[in-house]
């Protein structure tokens, strides 16, 4: 990472513009922390209520700061004014570096980035926060493969150090220099992996949540193991909550993209809580209501 966050020093200036695509949970965490690095960001959304969603989010986490004395009110105006909400895709034209977070679907996605792709420079590094879907698979239809890998952060943003840039079969050294030296640039740690479902992290994470669905389908309580996982194990929070956090719904089509992609695995099997779940619209803090009841 030493070498090409160098390369990537020589390969040009630091990032002064981004732009992230969908302003849910993760487009709303990379639009606050880039912003709350000094890097404008246009963060682009379809849904009005969404950007009004991530806009909240932002500046209820620098209102934390305020209160605890480690911001200026100033200081959390400047950051919210480096966020600009957009539903035009004509704002993003001007970014440097693009993050697309939107829905865990490829063909949403490959539409997205398409889409996008025809809209921003032609110097500009087009980055997808997919969980698990393949970059080499995202990269087809695209023109300019070589500017394009993954930029897989973490929920939440804000607190979780780890980056992954996922290296494409077409990506290019430079590309990969210039995503780990924004990476750095806006606070985070980043790790160069290869592509494949899931890439690193998620495929330790999805076997295990994977693992707790078969165990919740045989019939043992969720919150039983929530509370051996975190209370008595030690991990900070169970799968359950987890899925919670995460969004069902995403998790649900993380698991089908897993599924495909380690069938020997991973198969997907009838009834599967979290699909049960998906299907009655239980999406997890999101929307109130998932493994547990929120409202
Ligand atoms: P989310 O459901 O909270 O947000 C998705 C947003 O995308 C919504 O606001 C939606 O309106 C918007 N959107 C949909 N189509 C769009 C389009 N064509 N253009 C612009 N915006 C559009 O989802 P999320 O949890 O933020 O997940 C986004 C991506 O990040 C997914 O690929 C997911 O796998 C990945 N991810 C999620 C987590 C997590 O814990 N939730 C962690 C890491 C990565």
């Amino acid at each position: 990472v030493k070498g090409l966050a160098k390369k990537a020093a020589k390969a040009g200036d630091p990032v002064k513009q981004a732009a992230v695509l969908g302003a849910g949970i993760m487009g709303g965490g990379i639009a606050y922390q880039s912003a709350s690095k000094g890097v404008p960001v246009v963060m682009k959304d379809i849904a009005q209520p969404a950007l009004e969603l991530g806009l909240n989010e932002a500046a209820k986490l620098l209102g934390k700061q305020v209160e605890r004395g480690r911001l200026k009110p100033a200081g959390m105006a400047k950051v919210l004014n480096h966020i600009t909400p957009t539903l035009d895709n004509v704002a993003v034209s001007h970014a440097e570096v693009v993050v697309e977070a939107v829905v865990e679907n490829p063909k949403v996605k490959a539409a997205v980035l398409a889409e996008i792709e025809t809209v921003i420079g032609d110097k500009a590094i087009l980055t997808s926060n997919t969980s698990t879907i393949s970059i080499n698979t995202l990269a087809k239809n695209l023109k300019r493969p070589e500017q394009f890998c993954g930029m897989h952060f973490f929920n939440p943003v804000h607190q979780m150090p780890l980056v992954e840039v996922i290296r494409g079969e077409h990506t290019s050294d430079e590309t990969v220099a210039q995503v780990v030296a924004y990476a750095a640039q806006i606070g985070k740690t980043p790790i160069v992996v290869n592509d494949c479902p899931g890439f690193y992290v998620n495929r330790v994470l999805f076997p295990y949540l994977a693992g707790f669905g078969l165990m919740v389908k045989e019939g043992i309580d969720f919150q039983l193991i929530d509370k051996v996982m975190s209370k008595q194990f030690g991990w900070p929070m169970g799968p359950a909550y987890l899925l919670d956090v995460v969004g069902i719904d995403t998790a649900h089509h993380a698991l089908d993209v897993m599924a495909e992609g380690f069938p020997e695995r991973m198969a997907k099997v009838e009834k599967d809580p979290v699909d049960l779940m998906f299907q009655a619209g239980r999406y997890g803090q999101k929307n109130a209501k998932g493994f547990y009841q929120y409202a």
